[in-house]
Formats: C-alpha cells, sequence, structure tokens
C-alpha cells in the first residue's frame, strides 16, 4: 500500500523545489491508488512563521494536489502536525537510551560555543572523539545524579565507530555513509521537545509512510534516520528513499536559492509571500499570470521526463505516465524563459472560456470592468496566442475595452494626410455591422484602389486608430470584435 507524506516544515513560503517535492510525491501516490499525506513538522519552534502552513495548503490547492489526510482534514493517524504530537516522541528517545543507542548529553551551551570557536566546522561526535562527548564517560549513577538534580541536557545519537551505512536509494542506486564522519545529532533538545530526525522517523513508522520523496538536500541525513529505524526495531517497515535531484539556478551553478528569485529577476514562491518580519513581499508564479496547469507541468520536468521528446502533461497525463525510474539524479537546471514557454503552450491550448476567470479578475485588479464576458471570451480567442503571462492580456488586449487615448504617431509616419482622411471618412460609410473580417478587408482594398493607395500604405494607420499601437491581431479581427460603431467612432476620433 503507497502512502506518502509531504513534510515541510512552516519556516516560510512554498520555494518551488518544494512544491517539486509535494508534486512527485502526489504523482505517485495517484499512479499507485495510494494515499498523498500533508504532515507539518514544525517542531522548531524558534524558525515557527505564522501563516506559513496556510500559505502551503493554498498553495497545494492552487497546483490542485489535495492530500487525503492533513492537518485540515485529519485521517486515519491524526494529528497530522508535530507539535501536537509531542507524547509521542520522548518514549522512543528512552528506548533509544535503554538500548544503548542513544546518551543523555549535559555539555552547556557555553562548552558547546567554545567548541564552535575553537574548531572551524566542528561536528558533534566520533569525528572529534576525544574533544566531546564527555558524557559518555559517566558512570550510570553519576548520569542518575545529573539527572536528579534537574542538570539541562539533552539527548543524542551514538554513532558507531568505523560502520558503514548503506542503503539503495530508488534514484541513486547503493548509496552508503561512514559514520565516523557522521555527528552524534540531537534527538531531544533541552526542552523536551524532539528534533527534525527523531520526529522524523516516529512519524513515518506511525503514519505507515511506505516511501520517503524528498529533496537531495537531505540525503546526508539519510545515514542518522536508517541507524533509527534500525535501532528502534523497525528496518522490517522501513520506508523506501527517493532523494530527488537538486534544483540549479540557469547557469547550471549552484543550487536555486530562494534569493536568486529576486536576484535573477523571476519568482521562486508557488504563490506571492509576505515576510510575517519584515513586511517584504516577495512574487510568486501565480500572481505573475502561471497558470497552475503549466506551473505543475514545468515543475514535473524539473528531473523527470517520460523517455520521449513530450514537454507538455496535464496532471492525469503526468500521474499516468510518472515513474521513479525516469527521474534523473543530475540536478535540473531551472530556466525562467523555458518556464513562461509553458505557460505559453498552455494559454494557447487552452479554451477562452477557461482563460476567462483569470483574465476577468486581472482586469478588474487593474480598475478596468468587464460588463460583457461573451466579449471578453472573444478578445481572449483573439489575443491567446500572443500571451505569455496571463497578466500579458492586459497590455496585449486593454483596447478593446478603453479607446486609445494616445497613438503611436512615429509608427504612421507620414502622419495621415487629407487623402487618407479622406480615404478612411469613405470607409466608414462603407461598412455595417454582420460584415466577417474577410468582407471587410475586400471592401478596405477595393475602396483604396478607387483612393489610388496600396492597401499597405493604409493598414497601419488604421491599426493604430483601432489600437493606438502597432500591436495585436489582425486589424480587420479587431474591427469585428469591437463592431462597426466603435470602429467607426475610433476613426473619427483619430482624425479630429
Ligand atoms: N521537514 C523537512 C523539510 O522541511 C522534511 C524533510 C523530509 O522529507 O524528511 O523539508
Amino acid at each position: 500500500k503507497v502512502r506518502v507524506r509531504f513534510a515541510p516544515s512552516p519556516t516560510g513560503g512554498l520555494h518551488l523545489g518544494g512544491v517539486r517535492t509535494a508534486l512527485f510525491n502526489y504523482l505517485f501516490a495517484k499512479k499507485h491508488n495510494g494515499t498523498f499525506i500533508l504532515r507539518v513538522e514544525d517542531t522548531d519552534q524558534t524558525r515557527f512563521v505564522e501563516g506559513a502552513e496556510e500559505y502551503i495548503v493554498s498553495c497545494l490547492k492552487w497546483c490542485g494536489m489535495s492530500p487525503d489526510e492533513s492537518p485540515e482534514l485529519g485521517g486515519p493517524f491524526e494529528p497530522y502536525r508535530q507539535s501536537e504530537r509531542k507524547a509521542t516522541y520522548k518514549q522512543y528517545a528512552d528506548q533509544l537510551i535503554a538500548d544503548g543507542y542513544a546518551y543523555y548529553a549535559f555539555d552547556t551551551p557555553e562548552e558547546l560555543d567554545a567548541k564552535r570557536k575553537e574548531i572551524p566546522n566542528f561536528t558533534y561526535g566520533l569525528a572529534t572523539r576525544g574533544q566531546m562527548r564527555n558524557s559518555l564517560t559517566l558512570t550510570e549513577g553519576e548520569v542518575a545524579t545529573l539527572l536528579a538534580e534537574n542538570t539541562p541536557h539533552v539527548v543524542r545519537i551514538k554513532m558507531p565507530a568505523d560502520e558503514l551505512v548503506s542503503f539503495t536509494d530508488l534514484i541513486r542506486g547503493h548509496v552508503s555513509f561512514d559514520t565516523n564522519l557522521v555527528d552524534d545529532k540531537v534527538l531531544l533538545k533541552a526542552d523536551g521537545m524532539p528534533t527534525y530526525h527523531l520526529a522524523v522517523v516516529a512519524d513515518d513508522k506511525a503514519m505507515e509512510i511506505s516511501h520517503i520523496f524528498r529533496g537531495e538536500e537531505w540525503l546526508p541525513s539519510a545515514p542518522i534516520h536508517i541507524l533509527l529505524w534500525r535501532y528502534l526495531g523497525w528496518e522490517d517497515v522501513m520506508p523506501q528513499w527517493v532523494h530527488l535531484p537538486l534544483i540549479l539556478k540557469p547557469d547550471g551553478n549552484g543550487k536555486l536559492s530562494k534569493r536568486d528569485g529576486d536576484r535573477l529577476g523571476f519568482p521562486v514562491y508557488a504563490q506571492n509571500w509576505t515576510d510575517p518580519k519584515t513586511g517584504d513581499l516577495t512574487k510568486g508564479f501565480k500572481e505573475l499570470g502561471f497558470m497552475p496547469e503549466a506551473f505543475v507541468n514545468l515543475l514535473a520536468m524539473l528531473g523527470w521526463n517520460d523517455g520521449t521528446d513530450q514537454e507538455l502533461f496535464s496532471m492525469a497525463d503526468l500521474i499516468d505516465k510518472f515513474s521513479v525510474e525516469r527521474i534523473s539524479k543530475a540536478g535540473a537546471k531551472f530556466d525562467f524563459e523555458k518556464a513562461k514557454w509553458y505557460n505559453h503552450e498552455w494559454i494557447k491550448q487552452s479554451d477562452a472560456i477557461q482563460l476567462l476567470p483569470e483574465v476577468k479578475n486581472a482586469f478588474v485588479a487593474q480598475g478596468i470592468a468587464i460588463k460583457d464576458d461573451v466579449y471578453l471570451e472573444q478578445v481572449i480567442d483573439l489575443i491567446k496566442d500572443r500571451c505569455n503571462l496571463l497578466t500579458d492580456f492586459i497590455p496585449q488586449s486593454a483596447y478593446f475595452f478603453i479607446a486609445p487615448q494616445e497613438y503611436d504617431l512615429p509608427a504612421v509616419k507620414p502622419k495621415w494626410n487629407a487623402e487618407k482622411a479622406a480615404f478612411f471618412t469613405a470607409y466608414t460609410s462603407l461598412i455595417s455591422e454582420g460584415l466577417s473580417a474577410l468582407e471587410l478587408e475586400e471592401k478596405f482594398k477595393e475602396l483604396a484602389a478607387t483612393h489610388n493607395f496600396k492597401p499597405g500604405e493604409l493598414m497601419l494607420p488604421f491599426r493604430v486608430m483601432l489600437v493606438g499601437g502597432k500591436f495585436g491581431p489582425g486589424v480587420f479581427d479587431i474591427s469585428v470584435a469591437l463592431g462597426t460603431t466603435e470602429t467607426i467612432v475610433r476613426i473619427n476620433n483619430a482624425l479630429t
């Protein structure tokens, strides 16, 4: 039975790497008729950020990845927030101590700080054997006394010496770690709260997780987790490990970080994120005008393909085609231009009626009221091939709703003269409602001939009269959409 979890810590906005982790979990669950669980890992109260959980939930919803079990929905293994599961973790720390796999460590913060200053990149454990781990030399009686005196302490895992912890990662294959190089991570903090390492193992076991899909940055933690599964006697039900490739900067050097977005000019968050501490707003894909379908599509391609050249996949396609075997080991470069290409393709292949609600919202947000949905639908149909982002609809089609206030005069040099004005005046009396774009074009050309113009000399001025600038779809298509009355009004406005 496939049971997977997306286990974010509510420490800020959801970075695109985080959403991709959620997506691969989701696809795998749906592909195998399994269960997709959202578990909130909020044991680190110092990094807790107000509003982050709500943000995560709304991002998943926007992407169309609704969990089957979550803090909000509950489920058979509730609660799904680690801060509400506190009581369950201490027993495991006690068990590990009793079995000799973990120990009380009484080092004071001052002692630890001194070590950190003394030894660059100080890690606690075997790598620095003889320097720390003092508590391991205490007798049972001494430990008992210190505990009885309420001496502040943490519980640490005791990394075994000279062992290789080996396991199979479904993407990376055989992986092994030398335990001499892994530090004695804290499992239970001085305040009795578990750390991530203890809580993640305890909950993956409790929630009967079958596969752990997570970012490659967690690979160094895997030996700790595997030893915990072993030491707690659960190795026979240990989940399968799947560490997803990193998402890299466009130039391919280094991991994409949350800070890169601003610097490189693209969003890294799924939705707008306002940092509650600083009040700073970071733009999200949603607000920038990405369709959720396109966002999901482009995320899926960051480290996965179906083995063909196909690049456009709906969620249903992805669920159908997804396989762990086709996830790459190599980091995936994130290219914002390519991201826009996906969105462009999705806009193009969407029906106008599907795009209408978002485009309408974008207009309304700009203070442009949309009174007639049928008209907007017609406009969307004319414009959509020219838009990369949903927000592009505004500059690309505002003239359908607001007559041009200014004209791109340099574009129509020489400015329309008396002869051209006479042509356009004649044209206004020639057209009537109900003519197709093709019929309008014919009339335009015939009239141009009688006025001794090449149609090419008049097309651009006509476009600028209707649009204000030299852009947009076919000018006669624009005229049909505007209607005869409005076309005539705009010609007359431009002529006076
Ligand atoms: N809470 C961890 C995170 O923030 C989860 C890592 C894991 O999936 O084990 O990403």
